[in-house]
């Protein structure tokens, strides 16, 4: 098994494939029963479930408000509307492209700024360069690494910008003063997708210690009615079904356990994998705690292959990778005309060469130790693999290739 990789003719070193994120749901009998008796009542919207995940999930982040609503999207979506802002807000380039849409949905204006190669997240310096002027700031913690809130609230406050955070990836993440991820900035979204930390089949969830905003985001998640069918505001159908908060209180205790496996399994990949020369590691600022939404490395040229080939390569062994984010914002078909007003050079060189690795809640350690003997092998075979991937399309291989959206979901 272990030496002739599998696109130089031996079987692949999975015979299933290995997937790039595998939702962990609880489905015991208690849940079971939950969703039995939520059925019954009756009660399927606006009710008990979706009151206590709200309690519990603030406690879990020790933040004063959060409120369930049916995605991230929607929630960053109605934070925005609720704000109340105008004009333009600052995104990093290198997101997944919710982040954007957020924005452009609310008819203001994307500037994008700069992610460090090393951090993966906003660069401070580049946010300073585009954020004077700017409404709002809108920061993501990338793969679930906390960006540096600290510097990017310092520019919020310099350029009048109020700071926002899509924590799609964060829930469970830890800023280096130990606080949880959820409780900077005005408000943090998090996503509840099935590929992320915290699942409930769907949703999200808003954090904020403003008391008056969190009263906002529960009017404009039914409608902009207030109560009197008589709408104060352009809301949304937005609420988290009560099935999804029981999915999601099942979780949330389990989910202490799930992270530190996480961190755990991305500590050991990075042990296995730090002697290959050209793969790089997510840096994470010193007393800081990622989720570990994703283990993503860089892929470079001292590898021997470039990402999409080492993405191939994998999949031939039947691992499947994402090249998460490629391709970054500026260059998505909706965001070609948006103007690009500060260098992306280091955006375009995460998108290049960042290749997000097999990791879910439940997996065990064997698999990454197998993951990462075949990156060996695969890097010890670079050149002949090069040859044959070169020689049997000279173009770069399709990404495609190492995706199927329709296994997880989404993003
Ligand atoms: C997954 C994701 C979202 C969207 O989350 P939904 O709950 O599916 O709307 C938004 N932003 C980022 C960075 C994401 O990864």
């Amino acid at each position: 098994m272990i030496g002739i990789p599998a696109l130089l003719g031996n079987p692949p070193a999975f015979s299933e494939t290995v997937p790039v994120a595998r939702p962990t749901m609880p489905s015991g009998p208690d849940v079971l029963e939950r969703i039995g008796a939520t059925l019954r009542s009756g009660q399927v919207t606006n009710g008990a479930q979706v009151r206590a995940f709200e309690e519990e999930t603030a406690e879990f982040l020790n933040v004063p408000h959060v409120v369930a609503v049916s995605s991230c999207t929607t929630g960053l979506l109605l934070l925005l509307r609720c704000l109340g802002l105008r004009g333009k807000v600052v995104v990093p380039s290198f997101t997944f492209m919710a982040t954007g849409h957020a924005v452009v949905w609310n008819g203001m204006e994307l500037v994008f700024a700069d992610s460090d190669p090393l951090t993966c997240t906003l660069d401070p310096e580049s946010v300073a360069a585009v954020a004077p002027g700017a409404a709002a700031i809108l920061a993501v913690h990338t793969f679930g690494a906390p960006c540096d809130t600290e510097r990017l609230q310092a520019v919020a406050n310099d350029s009048g910008s109020v700071l926002l955070f899509d924590a799609a990836h964060g829930f469970g993440g830890r800023y280096p003063d130990g606080t949880m991820i959820g409780s900077k900035g005005l408000a943090e979204v998090f996503s509840l997708s099935p590929t992320k930390t915290l699942s409930a089949g769907e949703g999200g969830l808003i954090s904020t210690g403003d008391a008056s905003l969190a009263r906002d985001l529960r009017t404009a998640r039914v409608y902009g009615n207030a109560g009197g069918y008589d709408a104060t505001m352009v809301g949304l159908s937005g609420r988290l079904p009560e099935m999804a908060a029981i999915l999601g209180r099942a979780a949330l205790p389990m989910l202490p356990s799930w992270l530190s496996r996480r961190r755990e399994l991305a500590a050991r990949y990075q042990r296995n994998l730090s002697g290959i020369p050209g793969l790089g590691f997510q840096s994470i600022m010193t007393g800081a705690e990622s989720s570990v939404k994703d283990f993503t490395v860089r892929v470079d040229p001292e590898f021997g292959l470039e990402r999409d080939e080492l993405a191939t390569a994998l999949a031939a062994e039947n691992v499947e990778t994402r090249p998460y984010f490629d391709p970054p914002l500026h260059r998505q078909a909706v965001y070609r005309n948006v103007p690009v007003v500060t260098s992306l050079a280091g955006t375009d060189r995460l998108s290049a060469t960042s290749l997000t690795l097999p990791m879910h809640s439940l997996m065990q350690s064997s698999l990454v130790d197998r993951i990462c003997a075949v990156i060996h092998d695969i890097h010890r075979h670079a050149e002949r693999i090069a040859g044959v991937l070169r020689a049997a399309d000279p173009a770069p291989q399709p990404v495609t290739a190492v995706s199927s959206p329709e296994r997880t979901g989404i993003a």
